[in-house]
């Protein structure tokens, strides 16, 4: 693109996103888990160089493709300067001008090792299994994490415990009985990368597991990178969309006439969101939940957390069990802990299905969104 081209719509991003009224106070990048470890991704740096002229270094230096889009940077910012926004602009040009993304298989091939398939990323297994631990599907997340700790992989795990009714939040789980506490879904996003953070900067953590959705396993990495006498296990779960649970729980209570935060389970299976509430269960259209999906999940590209040591998910398997891909050494290591497994083979023609249309609809969506942007 000529220079006169980019900074016309960096100019356009500026007024879009209210970075004009940036204090450069660096509470963005204060929050930004990202930020915290690694000082050469800055939000706020990225808005001051935006406002003196943009020389559209952003562009190299891997940090539009490594921003987790989580919104913790613009919800601490007093301007409410819309960061993430910012970011997808800038992904949408670098698409539009055919540059190479590169940054996700540089990763690849930094943390991961196995075979390659376009669809779904790195593998060296991929199966259908269940454990006799009852979770949101076959329990393999719980599983893992379970023997994981008991070998001594790891001392500590971040999960996310369903607190406040549905609502939910990231802790640092020590044992087996604070891993048991988070089985199932929460279907909203939640400060994982966060809490890794902090587990590692204020409890002093050095082995650590952290489980994730694709966008959170991305900045996970990006983490990882910053902190390499650190060991992290990495278990990504495969993720279509996400939601803001307050916008969830008034569409599910006017749909289903339920309300979510006494509701003993929630799933989605096969194009439904499935209440469970008092022994009897209530379901609709996931896609009749489209205006409680959070902004960002539209512009997601990646459904089966590619970057992960190994990946779970409920595609590609019967009720009750759960898909495992795993994507590394480590991540087949921890998978050999696992015995008392039932295993079947998984559907990889719908788990390659699913990651190939979220992977072009999410491109689309970026393109479509800043086409007048970009002119
Ligand atoms: C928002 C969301 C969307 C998903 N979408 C799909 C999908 O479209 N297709 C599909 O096949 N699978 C999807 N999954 C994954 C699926 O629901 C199961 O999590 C997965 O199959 C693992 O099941 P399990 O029985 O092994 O997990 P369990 O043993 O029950 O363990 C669940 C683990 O997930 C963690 N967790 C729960 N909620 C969150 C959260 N919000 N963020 C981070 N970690 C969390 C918990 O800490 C726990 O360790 C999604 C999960 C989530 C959270
Ligand atoms: S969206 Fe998240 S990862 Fe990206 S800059 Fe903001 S806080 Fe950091
Ligand atoms: S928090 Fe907002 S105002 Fe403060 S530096 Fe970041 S973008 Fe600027
Ligand atoms: S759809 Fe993408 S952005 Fe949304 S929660 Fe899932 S992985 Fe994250």
């Amino acid at each position: 693109m000529p220079a006169s081209k980019e900074s016309a719509l960096a100019k356009k991003l500026i007024v879009e996103t209210r970075a004009y009224y940036c204090l450069e106070c660096g509470k963005c990048t204060a929050r930004c888990p990202i930020s915290r470890v690694d000082s050469t991704f800055s939000p706020g740096l990225n808005v001051a160089r935006a406002l003196r002229g943009f020389d559209w270094e952003i562009k190299r230096d891997g940090g539009i493709w490594a921003c987790m889009v989580c919104e913790i940077c613009s919800s601490a910012c007093p301007s409410n300067v819309d960061y993430p926004r910012f970011i997808l602009g800038l992904r949408a040009e670098a698409l539009r001008s055919g540059r190479e993304k590169t940054h996700l298989s540089e990763l690849e091939q930094l943390f991961l090792e196995g075979e390659t398939d376009k669809d779904s990323g790195i593998y060296r297994q991929i199966k259908a299994v269940k454990t006799a631990i009852k979770g949101q599907d076959g329990g393999v997340v719980t599983s893992l994490l379970v023997e994981g700790m008991k070998i001594g992989f790891f001392d500590s795990a971040i999960v996310v415990y369903r607190q406040n009714g549905f609502q939910a939040e990231a802790v640092i789980a020590e044992n087996a009985s604070d891993i048991a506490m988070a089985k199932g879904s929460k279907y909203q996003l939640v400060s994982v990368a966060e809490k890794l953070v902090e587990a590692v900067k204020e409890k002093g953590k050095k082995r650590i597991a952290v489980v994730g959705l694709p966008c959170q396993v991305l900045g996970i990495r990006e983490i990882q990178k910053a902190m390499p006498e650190v060991e992290i296990f990495v278990i990504g779960l495969f993720c279509l969309e996400n939601f803001v649970y307050r916008l969830l729980r008034q569409r599910v209570g006017e749909l289903l006439k339920v309300d979510m935060d006494t509701a003993e389970k929630v799933n989605m299976s096969k194009g439904n969101f499935i209440v469970t509430n008092e022994g009897k269960q209530v379901s609709c259209k996931v896609s009749e939940l489209q205006e409680a999906v959070r902004t960002g999940c539209s512009f997601c590209t990646d459904f089966t957390s590619r970057l992960a040591d190994i990946s779970v998910g409920s595609v590609g398997s019967p009720d009750g069990y759960s898909t495992v891909i795993t994507r590394s050494r480590k991540g087949e290591e921890l998978f050999r802990l696992l015995t008392d497994l039932k295993e079947t083979s998984a559907d990889r023609d719908e788990i390659d299905r699913l990651a190939s249309w979220k992977e072009r609809k999410g491109f689309e969506k970026l393109k479509q969104e800043f086409s007048s942007l970009l002119g």
